[in-house]
C-alpha cells in the first residue's frame, strides 16, 4: 500500500490530518452495530473530504465489504486504484458511463425505466450482464422509483432483462429522509413501504443478494432497518449525523479529520481598528490579532464569522470579522503566540479544540458540510495506515 508522505507541520500553511486508525476503529464499531449485516463504506465526494482511495482501503481492511459512491466516475476511480470487491454507485443521468461501469464490475442503481433501458443496451454491447440495484422511493421524495405501478413496471422489466442474461438484480434498496431525527414518524412509514416493495419484488421472482436502506443514523439507532447491509458514511468518519442523535463518542466513534493552520502573522493593533472586509469587527482597545491563512476557498464557512472555534496557544479564539476567501483573523486578546503557531480549527477535541459539530453549529449547517467542503488546496496527511 502506498503511504502518503507526512507533510512537515512547520512549513505548511494548513493541513488536514486523516487518522486512519480512527477510521478503522469506527468501521469495526459499525460492524458490531450492524449485527451481521454487511457494511458498505460510503466514500462518495472523496470520502466526505477525507480522501476516497486511502479511506476505502482502510475501510475494507477493517471489515467493510462493500464500497459506495454517488457517481460512476467516483466508482471507476476506486477500481482504477485497484480496490477489490463490490462497489455500488447510485446517481446517473442519461448517457452516463454504463458500459465502463459494467466492464469494471461496478454495481449500478436504477431508479426508473430510462436507466434500465440504458443499462440493458450497455450490457448488450459489453457482452456481459450488468449488476443492478433497484432503488425504491419509500418516502424520501428524491431519487428512486415510486411505489405502485411504476415499481411494478420496473420490477417486471428488470426481471425480463435478467431472464435474457442482460442484468443481474443484485440489490433492492432505498434511503431514509429523517433517520437522524429520533422518533420521526416517517421512519416507520418508510420502513413499512420498503418491506412492502421488497416483498412485492421477491414475490415476482427477484432474488436480491442485498436489501439495504440504513444510513449511519439508522445503523446506529434503528436495528430493525439493517436488513442485509448498512450503508455508512458520516459515522465512519467519526462525525455525528445530527445533534439530536448524540455526539460521536456516545457511539464509540472518533473523529478522523483534524484541521489546522499555521499563524501567518501576529501583530499588535490600536483600539478602534476595523478588521477584515466590511469592518464588522472593530478592536475595543489595544490588542493583538493573529492571521489564520485559510478561508472559504479552503472550506471554512463564511457564516462562522464572529464565532469562537479556533484553538491557538491553548485557548479558543474568536474569529474577528469576516472569513475571507483565503484567510481570516482571530482576536488574541493582547497575547503574542509566535508567528507560525498552530491554529487548530477542529479535531477529535482531545486538546480542547473544536469539533466539526461545533463549526456546524457556529455556521448554521450540519457537520457533513464542514468536513466535505475542506478544499483540495489543503493537503491531507495520512496517519496510521494499516500496511
Ligand atoms: C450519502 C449516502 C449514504 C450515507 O449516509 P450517511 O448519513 O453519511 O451515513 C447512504 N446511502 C446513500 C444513498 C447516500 O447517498
Amino acid at each position: 500500500m502506498s503511504k502518503t508522505a507526512a507533510v512537515p507541520t512547520a512549513a505548511v500553511r494548513a493541513r488536514a490530518e486523516i487518522d486512519l486508525s480512527a477510521l478503522r476503529a469506527n468501521v469495526r464499531a459499525l460492524r458490531a452495530r450492524a449485527q451481521g449485516a454487511a457494511v458498505m463504506a460510503v466514500v462518495k465526494s472523496d470520502a466526505y473530504g477525507h480522501g476516497a482511495v486511502p479511506c476505502a482501503r482502510e475501510a475494507l481492511a477493517a471489515g467493510a465489504s462493500w464500497l459506495g459512491t454517488t457517481t460512476a466516475e467516483e466508482a471507476l476511480e476506486l477500481r482504477a486504484a485497484g480496490l477489490p470487491g463490490r462497489i455500488l454507485c447510485w446517481l446517473w443521468v442519461p448517457g452516463g458511463p454504463w458500459r465502463p461501469a459494467i466492464e469494471a464490475d461496478i454495481d449500478v442503481s436504477l431508479g426508473g425505466m430510462w436507466a434500465l433501458r440504458e443499462v440493458v443496451e450497455a450490457a448488450w454491447a459489453a457482452g456481459r450482464p450488468a449488476r443492478v440495484h433497484l432503488k425504491a422511493d419509500t418516502g424520501l421524495g428524491r431519487n428512486g422509483c415510486q411505489p405502485g405501478e411504476d415499481w411494478a413496471e420496473l420490477v417486471a422489466t428488470a426481471l425480463r432483462a435478467e431472464a435474457e442474461g442482460l442484468v443481474r438484480i443484485a440489490g433492492l434498496f432505498s434511503h431514509f429522509a429523517c433517520a437522524d431525527v429520533p422518533g420521526h414518524p416517517s421512519i416507520a412509514a418508510q420502513l413499512a413501504q420498503f418491506r412492502e416493495m421488497t416483498a412485492y419484488a421477491e414475490q415476482q421472482g427477484v432474488r436480491p443478494e442485498v436489501r439495504h436502506i440504513a444510513n449511519s443514523a439508522a445503523t446506529l439507532t434503528l436495528p430493525e432497518t439493517h436488513f442485509d447491509m448498512v450503508r455508512t458514511g458520516i459515522a465512519m468518519y467519526g462525525v455525528s449525523a445530527s445533534p439530536e442523535l448524540g455526539a460521536p463518542k456516545d457511539f464509540g466513534l472518533r473523529p478522523v479529520m483534524s484541521f489546522s493552520a499555521a499563524l501567518a502573522l501576529v501583530k499588535r493593533v490600536p483600539g478602534g481598528h476595523g478588521v477584515s472586509y466590511g469592518h464588522h469587527y472593530v478592536t475595543r482597545g489595544e490588542t493583538t490579532l493573529g492571521l489564520v491563512p485559510v478561508g472559504y476557498a479552503d472550506g471554512i464557512p463564511r457564516h462562522a464569522s464572529g464565532s469562537s472555534p479556533v484553538l491557538v496557544d491553548g485557548k479558543l479564539r474568536t474569529i474577528a470579522g469576516r472569513v475571507a476567501m483565503d484567510m481570516f483573523v482571530v482576536e488574541l486578546d493582547g497575547e503574542e503566540p509566535p508567528v507560525g503557531s498552530e491554529a487548530v480549527l477542529f479535531g477529535p477535541g482531545d486538546r480542547g479544540e473544536s469539533t466539526a459539530e461545533d463549526w456546524a453549529q457556529a455556521s448554521a449547517t450540519i457537520a457533513y458540510e464542514i468536513v466535505t467542503r475542506i478544499g483540495t488546496r489543503v493537503p491531507r496527511a495520512y496517519l496510521n495506515a494499516s500496511a
